[in-house]
């Protein structure tokens, strides 16, 4: 695909983060149907419709949720129009945290009124009149930008009563910051944070299509899926659901880091294999690359021909490559670190058993542990996947897993003294 330079330096966060998995280079990005993309247009063609026609629209589509469940965003909407509430709400998860994810934050400083459309898209489709971004505490330096944009909409009565017209549309946006908690990503747990209390996963059901914010139904959908949906709404549902594949429709947004000459961000068709983007991204000669961000897949070499769509390897967006002299314990050991830094705790298996993963891995450094200890830890890593409440514990031992099915050689190689 056609690339060009951007100006933001996309690197800068993430190398800050988890300075043992950047690299330096050159940052590049491709967004063409965001560029190209008529803003208000789809919000415009949304309320010459009814709510209805617009959810069965997107239900067609085939749109699936970005921020990485790939929950599709039609059925999402139907419940919550469905749901009874004294009032409705439409929230957009900006907590964009995940390592390795920048195409969020890139979206928010050059796309922000296609967010701003979307979820005014969303609000006409499920009958909300107040909608809330929840946004990443280290993203603060956006909000000025953010707030001049929902002014200028309000000017422009895309927010505010009677939108474009429409007797009894009225709709407004409110930033919210986060606190810098990763697990406040997860969506109940962004919405304990909204209603003040700690950014804590909840049980579910209900889920918060019937029951969110303040008990009340609440659509909550991720940044890049708003925005991408106020392309679709604009241009129909056929062309989206033409590109991409059986199970993944449209187009995606792949935040590229790590050891590749080119790392950006890059607006891809689903079902693109791990080759042709490393290709595109001049990552040749990885020895494995991370798929969807520390809680996806670590796919090895020999598994490059695999391809990103929901049929594979379904992912929220973030791709770091490592090169052939990476320290893969290394890697793994910058995993676990944030995920007990990380965890909220409520679960033993997340609180405790990560901290032991931990443990491993150094031990593992250490030429200190034995094949017979390694095993324990991958009985221990499907405890801590099985018995943890959301998506962080039950993903958090995913590295451990791959580490022992794909580098085994590598992570024994060390002298073993005394070994456990
Ligand atoms: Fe909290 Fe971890 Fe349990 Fe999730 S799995 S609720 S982060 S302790």
């Amino acid at each position: 695909p056609k690339v060009h330079r951007i100006i933001e330096d996309c690197r800068q966060e993430f190398n800050t983060r988890r300075p043992t998995v950047g690299n330096v280079g050159e940052t590049y990005a491709n967004t063409l149907n965001y560029t190209n993309h008529e803003v208000n247009s789809g919000l415009t063609r949304a309320v010459s419709q009814t709510p209805a026609e617009v959810i069965a629209e997107l239900t067609v589509s085939g749109l699936r949720g970005r921020g990485g469940a790939g929950f599709p965003t039609g059925v999402k909407w139907k419940l919550a129009a469905a749901a009874k509430g004294e009032t409705k709400y439409v929230i957009c998860n900006a907590d964009e945290g995940e390592p390795g994810t920048f195409k969020d934050r890139i979206i928010l400083g050059k796309y922000a009124d296609m967010v701003f459309e979307g979820m005014t898209v969303a609000a006409y489709a499920i009958g909300a009149r107040e909608g809330v971004v929840y946004l990443r505490y280290e993203y603060t330096h956006l909000r000025p930008h953010l707030e001049a944009v929902l002014e200028s909409r309000r000017k422009a009565n895309l927010l505010g009563d009677n939108i474009l017209g429409k007797e009894g549309f009225c709709f407004d946006i409110r930033i919210h910051m986060g606190a810098g908690a990763y697990v406040c990503g997860e969506e109940t747990a962004l919405i304990e944070s909204l209603e003040g209390r700690r950014g804590e996963p909840r049980n579910r059901p209900p889920y918060p299509a019937e029951r969110g914010f303040l008990g009340q139904p609440t659509v909550v959908n991720n940044v890049e899926t708003l925005a991408t949906l106020s392309c679709i709404m604009s241009r129909g549902a056929k062309w989206f659901a033409s590109i991409g594949t059986e199970r993944s429709k449209g187009f995606k947004l792949f935040s590229v880091s790590g050891d590749c000459s080119r790392p950006g961000v890059y607006e891809l068709p689903w079902g693109i294999t791990v080759d042709q983007l490393l290709e595109t991204v001049d990552g040749k000669g990885a020895k494995a690359v991370q798929i969807g961000g520390y809680t996806g897949h670590l796919v090895p070499a020999r598994q490059f021909d695999r391809r990103l769509a929901y049929e594979d390897l379904g992912i929220g967006g973030s791709i770091i490559v490592y090169g052939p002299d990476r320290d893969m314990l290394e890697v793994a050991e910058n995993y676990l670190e944030f995920f007990v830094e990380e965890s909220c705790g409520q679960c033993t298996t997340c609180r405790v058993g990560n901290q032991k993963l931990l443990e491993g891995i150094r031990l593992l450094q250490q030429g200190k542990c034995s094949n017979r200890y390694l095993n324990d830890l991958i009985a221990l890593s499907e405890t801590v996947k099985l018995a943890s409440k959301c998506g962080l514990g039950q993903a958090s031992p995913n590295v451990m897993i791959a580490l022992n099915a794909h580098f085994k050689d590598e992570i024994l190689a060390r002298p073993v003294e005394g070994a456990l």
